[in-house]
């Protein structure tokens, strides 16, 4: 299956829908968006990443901010790093450079590798933006994680790679129909960007017998009304 360009949606978004696809929705349906320390200090290592132009080290070489698109996720947007490794194997040839080259993508993160895929779907979407791009297979990618400084290798296998289509398909059928979903609470809730926006204990659903066994224990109605969580 292939996407229209004007149907592509933004590939940082992947993450976002991983982690939980009201948050997606509100960010790229409703366009609402909200700072914490989080986004701030990720933007921050986002733009030191793509401060710097290329740059050769030793059989590497490393560019920054380089737009990735692909027909296949229908996704675009932008690489923090790209690096050409030299290779006998099958590569790409770079203007003024002798060999070939394959692309290898570096997503950089604030925090700490996480239980979830969300992060290495986003860099798998990007490989396969540069395979498409460059006409290469790209087996493996980095992850530089901040907290602690390190980088993670990312296999894009097979598995990593059907989940990565999976998730781009669900949030091309989520944005077709447009409608944000109801906030399920989990733990990520507490480090999300969009807590005070999407109030997600609203939707918590409280069994109505406990709500009376509450308020009838605390001697009136008034007394009853639980504080908000
Ligand atoms: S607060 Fe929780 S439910 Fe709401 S968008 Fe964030 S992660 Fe999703």
């Amino acid at each position: 299956m292939t996407y229209n360009e004007e149907d592509y949606l933004q590939l940082s978004g992947i993450q976002h829908f991983a982690f939980c696809p009201r948050q997606w929705a509100l960010i790229y349906i409703e366009q609402q968006w909200k700072e914490n320390i989080y986004t701030y200090m990720g933007q921050e290592l986002h733009e030191k990443a793509h401060a710097a132009g290329a740059e050769k080290r030793g059989d590497v070489i490393v560019t920054r901010a380089v737009p990735l698109a692909s027909k296949t996720l229908g996704l675009y947007g932008v690489a923090d790093v790209v690096e050409f490794h030299r290779t006998d194997g099958p590569g790409v040839k770079l203007d003024r450079r002798a060999g070939r080259w394959l692309p290898l993508p570096v997503e950089y993160k604030l925090g700490s590798p996480k239980p979830t895929n969300c992060d290495k779907l986003q860099l798998c979407a990007q490989a396969i933006c540069l395979e498409e791009q460059f006409n290469v297979t790209i087996n493996i990618g980095y992850i530089y994680y901040g907290r602690p400084r390190r980088r993670l290798e990312v296999e894009l296998d097979r598995s990593l790679r059907n989940e990565t289509y999976a998730v781009a398909e669900a949030m091309h059928a989520a944005f077709a129909v447009g409608k944000t979903p109801k906030a399920e609470v989990t733990k990520s809730c507490a480090k999300c960007s969009l807590v005070d926006v999407c109030v997600p204990h609203l939707f918590e659903r409280r069994p109505v017998q406990r709500y009376l066994r509450s308020a009838l224990t605390k001697g009136s109605w008034g007394d009853g009304i639980e504080e908000a969580p």
